[in-house]
């Protein structure tokens, strides 16, 4: 069985206090919690004060991205190190925000996922497509370039470790989710893929989110789905109700 992964990406939201708030509010919910393991990617400058509060707690940390290098002159970048030393034991990768509008491809994605990979940490590789390219018929094609491309090297028993977020740019922030038979046929086609490229355990084995619009009231619907086996989490993860029903209901 694979564990449920639910993970929320505060993106460019919260102070350190609001970050500092938001945990707590989190750590009381889910304290222990068995069912799910539960991810919150604060801003940088909230990560060490979000792990000190989560610390104890079932929670883990995550940051929104990380740079491939260790250090040295990369003005406004993060290392895999400082990312470590912070706390974090997941890191995003790929999202659609930064291949958009920071100009991220996917070989930066492929040195990003080993960098991390190579640190402990466990990405979270962002795949999707856009609404154009759904509605001529292309997602998966565009699905596996990306997979093909962001994989490049990575050797099964470290791709058995990344978590693979299927994000539809078209449904993110917009309010529009995916409909879960929509959500499960991608899913699927990512979890042939990780077979044609290692092979059935890694098939087995890989975790697979959705992302785009997940709610505390389709949450449920789309983890009922084979292939499904959790959520990236954006505006809804700001709210610490809203995040924690989504959580109890992906676990119903
Ligand atoms: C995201 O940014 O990864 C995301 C899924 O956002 P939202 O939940 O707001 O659509």
């Amino acid at each position: 069985m694979r564990r449920p992964v639910i993970a929320g990406n505060w993106k460019m939201h919260k102070t350190v206090q609001e970050s500092i708030n938001a945990a707590i509010g989190l750590k009381r919910k889910f304290y222990t919690f068995a069912e799910a393991d539960i991810v919150i990617c604060p801003p940088f400058t909230s990560l060490s004060k979000v792990s000190d509060q989560i610390m104890d707690s079932s929670i883990m940390l995550g940051a929104q991205d990380l740079y491939w290098e260790e250090e040295g002159a990369f003005t406004g970048e993060i290392s895999p190190n400082m990312l470590k030393d912070a706390g974090c034991r997941y890191v995003i990768v790929g999202h659609s925000e930064r291949r958009n509008i920071f100009g991220e491809t996917d070989d930066d994605v492929n040195k990003k996922l080993k960098v991390a990979l190579r640190h402990g940490m466990v990405p979270i590789m962002c795949i999707g497509e856009r609404l154009e390219e759904r509605d001529s018929g292309m997602t998966l094609e565009i699905l596996e370039k990306q997979l093909a491309r962001g994989l490049r090297d990575v050797a099964k028993d470290e791709a058995v470790r990344i978590v693979i977020a299927y994000e539809p740019i078209w449904a993110i922030g917009t309010g529009r989710t995916a409909t879960p038979q929509q959500a499960q046929e991608a899913h699927r086609f990512i979890r042939e893929f990780i077979e044609r490229s290692y092979d059935r355990e890694a098939f087995s084995k890989i975790r697979i989110q959705y992302g785009g619009s997940v709610k505390p009231e389709n949450i449920a619907q789309l983890m009922a789905q084979e292939d499904i086996d959790g959520a990236l989490v954006g505006g809804a993860s700001l709210d610490v109700n809203s995040f924690a029903e989504i959580v109890k209901n992906a676990v119903l």
